[in-house]
Order: C-alpha cells, then structure tokens, then sequence
C-alpha cells in the first residue's frame, strides 16, 4: 500500500514526521514517498501543488498531509498561494466528503472553554461537502455593480450553487455514516433565505426515503451555531455544505478544548481519502517544537480505517493516544496545572511507546 506524504509548510513537517514514525511502528509494509506541497511546493517548483507532487497523491492509495499556509507567501496572486494546493488536491482527486470527528476526551474536559457538564462525552461527526458551493462557483470577482443601490460602484461576487448530484452523494455518505452511530443525522441549511439551500434541503428528504432506519431532521446554520455552544451532545451527525461546515466545524472543533486535537478525512466514492489535522499551518509556532502531533497522528489512524482497511491498527493508533493522554502527557495547547508539558517529539515518542 502506498501512502503519499504531504508535510507542506509550518508545523507540518513536525507534526508529520510524528505520525510517520507511528505508521513505522506498526509493522506493516507501507510504502511511503514525500513530495513538497503549499508554501513548500512553490518554494521547490514555483507552484504551490507541483506536477510530481500531484501525481505522487494520484497514484497513491491514501495521502497523509500537513498544513499548508505562510505568512511570507501573502502577496503572491491567489492562484499560486500555499492555500491553492489543498483546493487543487480536492478538486483533482475528486475528494468531495470531509469528515470531521469533533470528541471530547475525558482527560480533556478542563481544556474546552465550555462547561464540563456541556461538553463531557462529546462525540459528534460533522460530514461537510467539499468540492463545491461558493467556495468553487462560477461566476466570482471584482466588477462594477450593475444595478442595485450601488449601481457603478466597483462590488465583489461569488456564485452559491450546489447540482443535485452533488447533494445526493453527500447526504449518502452522511446518512450511512448515520447508520453506522447513533442513527442520528441533523442537515443544517439556510432554506428560508438561500435558493440554493431550500433546494439542498428537498434533496436530502429525498435521499432520507433510502435511509428509513435514520432519523433526520433539517435545522438553519445559525441555529445551528448556537446550539452546537447551547447543547452540542444534542447533535450525533450533521451534514452542511462547503461554507457552513467550514465554519461549523471549527466552532465543534474548539468545543473539544484543541484544535489540535482534532483528526480529518477528505474521501472520495472510493473511499481513497486525504487525511489531516483540521487545524492549519500555524505560523506563529512552526519551528518551536511545541505543536500538538495528536491531530495528524489520529488522522493517521482514520487512513488506516477508511482508506487502507486497517481498523485494528487504527484502533491500536487510538488507543495509545488515550494512554499517554491518561499518563497526564499534554503539549502546551492542551495543557493544565498538574499534567505534564512536552513538546511536539516528547508526544509522539510516547504514542510511539504507548503502542508497544
Ligand atoms: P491555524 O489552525 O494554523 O492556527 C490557529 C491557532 O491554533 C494558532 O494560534 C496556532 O498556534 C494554533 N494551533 C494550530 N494547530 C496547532 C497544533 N497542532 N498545536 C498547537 N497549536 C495549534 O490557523 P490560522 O492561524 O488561521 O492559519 C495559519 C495558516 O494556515 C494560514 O496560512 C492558513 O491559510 C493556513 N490554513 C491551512 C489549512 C490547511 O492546510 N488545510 C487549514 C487552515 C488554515
């Protein structure tokens, strides 16, 4: 099996090479190939996802990334920005199904900003589309406003839009992730203002006919975003669109104390997936040895589930982050009086450790 390493910029090489050396540690026969990607890739190639890098992902059977993103690359034009590379991987490899667990560890219940009885026991996954909606829409860009109150004016626009097709595959991958929980699934949508969302809220009551055994209910993103603060263990999974659930999914993020503590997958029909941390790049600490590995190391594992039908080894990945959580290890991010700081290579020795 063959696993494409993607570091890219900022703590991605450090975070990366923990979760590398915890695949090491498996015993299994992976083969593994890096290639330069984001600020990296630009820095090598002169393009943010080089040529041989996008073939490397391609002809891989699961893509483990970093983070992409450096302030120093701020005023290159947008199409050759460290942030490019990751919409190219998507949109390339088709990779339409993010998925975002969002749980709360026990040990972790002081680290959120919540109070424990809220959040202790969180375990949500929040299914989001990717490929699509206003971040890909076309027509997008500056022009001079054609009617309007403004008329003249120079204005910004972008285009909503999602095609039945694309509702349809990512309300079934939603519902079957349903069946396979708590048989809960909520869609959050903006029905009562947006075209585009009324219709995306007919689609999926329609595809529901095909999932009699889930229960689903349709609730408006603002709703949602106070009720995932109000009552976040009322939620098991929730399906939303690309902007929302960009949106949505930090806000659960930050429920569980850390965001990097927080896993992802980008899956395609195959189930041939990109995993990473659902944090970025973050700049302000790349270099200082003290970023949390946790995240990527647990993407990691969801690879091994999802896309290299591993779940044992996933479950072994799993259950060595709990025991060095339970050792009271924590990085700065996560850390409380009466645990034990380490740094970003301290962590992952003890995951390492910790599997045996
Ligand atoms: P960020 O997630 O990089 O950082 C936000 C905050 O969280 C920072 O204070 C950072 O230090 C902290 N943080 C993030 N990951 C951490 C970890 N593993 N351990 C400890 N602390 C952690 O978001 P940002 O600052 O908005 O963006 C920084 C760069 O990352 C930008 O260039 C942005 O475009 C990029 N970005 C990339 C991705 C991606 O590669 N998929 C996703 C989001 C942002």
């Amino acid at each position: 099996m063959k696993i494409a390493i993607l570091p890219g910029d900022g703590i991605g090489p450090e975070i990366v090479e923990q979760a590398v050396n915890v695949l090491n540690r498996l015993g299994e026969s992976f083969e593994m190939e890096s290639a330069p990607v984001g600020g990296a890739g630009y820095a090598a190639h002169g393009h943010p996802l080089p040529e041989a890098t996008l073939k490397l992902a391609q002809d891989a059977d699961a893509i483990l990334f970093g983070a992409v993103g450096d302030w120093k690359y701020d005023t290159l034009e947008r199409a050759l920005r460290p942030e490019q590379a990751i919409l190219g991987l998507r949109k390339n490899l088709n990779l339409f199904a993010n998925l975002r667990p969002a749980i709360l560890y026990p040990e972790l219940a002081g680290a959120s900003t919540l109070k424990p009885e809220v959040v202790s026991g969180l375990d949500i996954l929040l299914v989001r589309e990717l490929t699509g909606d206003i971040y890909f829409g076309q027509p997008r860009g500056v022009r001079i406003a054609p009617d309007g109150p403004f008329k003249g004016q120079r204005e910004g626009f972008d285009t909503m839009r999602y095609a039945e097709g694309e509702i349809r595959r990512i309300a079934h991958v939603a519902f079957q992730a349903a069946q396979k929980r708590s048989k809960r699934l909520t869609s959050v949508d903006k029905a009562n203002v947006l075209e585009t969302f009324q219709f995306w809220k007919e689609i999926v009551t329609d595809v529901h006919k095909e999932y009699p055994d889930v229960e689903l209910d349709h609730m408006y993103v603002d709703n949602a975003a106070m009720q995932l603060v109000k009552a976040p263990k009322r939620f098991d999974v929730v399906v939303t669109g690309n902007m929302f659930g960009d949106i949505l999914s930090d806000q659960a993020a930050m429920l569980t104390g850390s965001i990097g503590m927080l896993p992802s997958a980008s899956l395609d029909a195959n189930n041939k997936g990109l995993y990473e941390p659902s944090h970025g790049s973050a700049p302000d600490i790349a270099g200082k040895g003290i970023a949390n590995p946790l995240a990527t190391i647990l993407s990691a594992a969801m690879m091994l589930r999802y896309s290299l039908n591993k779940a044992e080894q996933a479950d072994r990945i799993e259950a060595a982050v709990k025991k060095v959580l339970a050792q009271g290890l924590r990085t700065a991010d996560i850390y409380e009086a009466g645990t034990t700081k380490v740094g970003t290579k301290e962590m992952g020795e003890a995951v390492v450790a910790a599997l045996g």
